[in-house]
């Protein structure tokens, strides 16, 4: 087992610049995920610690060695990709024994480890078949196997589970997070499935643009995101952003007074332009008091209904209601937000929170 720490970490293609000044620090035995939209970085944060990308400059180190141009192999880390990269000819026993076989071990110490590692993964009644006999879940199981039996300090997986569909997926990471904690290893995970990281990660780097936005637990990042990027990342549907003013410590959009708890910003409450951040499921939506609003459309899932709501400014919020409530497209009702539930943000593009 082994932390891992990227100290400073710039990486640049050319002239562009895909990483800069990366600083994380994961502790040993935690799941970290690095999440963000395609183009954020992720996956050349992990390709780095896998040592297949190296860095531009900076410092990574696995445990207290610096690994910056150690080869792959050397590192100590086994690697998981979303392709599976499975040996199409070998069978599932041989495919999770071959980094053994590569490291010269061989007879009854290598079929005891590819044993332990398939009945760990419940692949033990499928040794002889090959890969193309195997659901994607079986399939990605090997590739977890064939990770295993190097007993690695640090696991990489690389949106492991991106090729399965949604049922196997959900059953999918339940598996790892149990894998997570019979093991009790340093995993990272590169994802851009906010539900994946939610729910498997003990703490989430969420990226954007080459840099990492908020490194924190799910709790955290949920409820207390540090900028406007995170809050319109993360959650389903994601955190309303109403832009208005401060003015004399009350928040004014359209000429209508939000209140808001004035405790909890003390002095940042200067007056000026800021961002209301408020989530679907901290709006109620009734008649009379409360900031005016039309409702555009009600999408009812099921077990509840999204609403989508015009402000008199045009911009358009999410709310979220019970299932059997009604709501007539083109009516207008006015919206109260939870006061413990706002948040507000710098107006800039990135926003700090305030
Ligand atoms: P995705 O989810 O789409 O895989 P990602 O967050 O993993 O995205 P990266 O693959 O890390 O993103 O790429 C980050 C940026 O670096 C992207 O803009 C990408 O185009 C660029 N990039 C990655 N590899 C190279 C390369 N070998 N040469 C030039 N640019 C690259």
């Amino acid at each position: 087992m082994a932390n891992v720490t990227f100290r400073n970490v710039r990486k640049s293609f050319g002239e562009f610049v895909a990483l800069e000044e990366l600083d994380l620090h994961i502790n040993e035995g935690e799941f970290v995920a690095l999440l963000g939209p395609s183009g954020c970085g992720k996956s050349t944060t992990l390709r780095m610690l896998a040592g297949l990308e190296f860095p531009t400059s900076g410092e990574i180190m696995i445990g207290d060695r610096v690994v910056n141009d150690l080869a792959p192999g050397k590192r100590d880390i086994a690697m998981v990709f979303q392709s599976y990269a499975l040996y199409p000819h070998m069978s599932v026993g041989e495919n999770i024994g071959y980094p053994l076989k590569k490291r010269g071990i061989k007879g009854r110490e290598r079929d005891d480890a590819v044993q332990k590692a398939a009945e760990l993964l419940q692949l033990d009644a499928l040794l002889d078949r090959k890969p193309k006999q195997l659901s994607g879940g079986q399939q990605q199981r090997v590739a977890l196997g064939r990770a295993l039996v190097r007993d690695p300090q640090v696991f990489l997986l690389d949106e492991p589970l991106s090729n399965l569909d949604a049922k196997l997926r959900s059953y999918m990471r339940a598996e790892l997070i149990e894998l997570h904690r019979r093991l009790g290893k340093t995993m990272v995970y590169v994802t851009h499935d906010q539900l994946e990281a939610m729910t498997m990660a003990s703490r989430i780097a969420v990226m954007h643009g080459g840099r990492v936005q908020q490194f924190d637990t799910p709790d955290a990042i949920y409820n207390r995101p540090a900028n406007r990027f995170v809050a319109g990342f993360i959650g389903t549907p994601p955190m309303n952003q109403v832009e208005g003013t401060v003015e004399g410590g009350h928040f004014i959009t359209g000429g209508h007074k939000v209140p808001i708890d004035r405790s909890a910003y003390a002095d940042a409450l200067r007056d000026g332009p800021v961002v209301l951040g408020v989530r679907p499921e901290a709006i109620t939506i009734g008649k009379g008091e409360g900031l005016p609003a039309t409702v555009r459309l009600a999408e009812n899932t099921g077990h509840e209904t999204i609403v989508t709501l015009e402000l008199p400014d045009r911009t358009r919020i999410s709310a979220r209601v019970e299932a059997a409530r009604r709501l007539d497209v083109g009516h207008s009702v006015a919206l109260t937000f939870d006061p413990d539930a706002i948040h507000l943000f710098e107006a800039s593009a990135t926003g700090a929170r305030l």
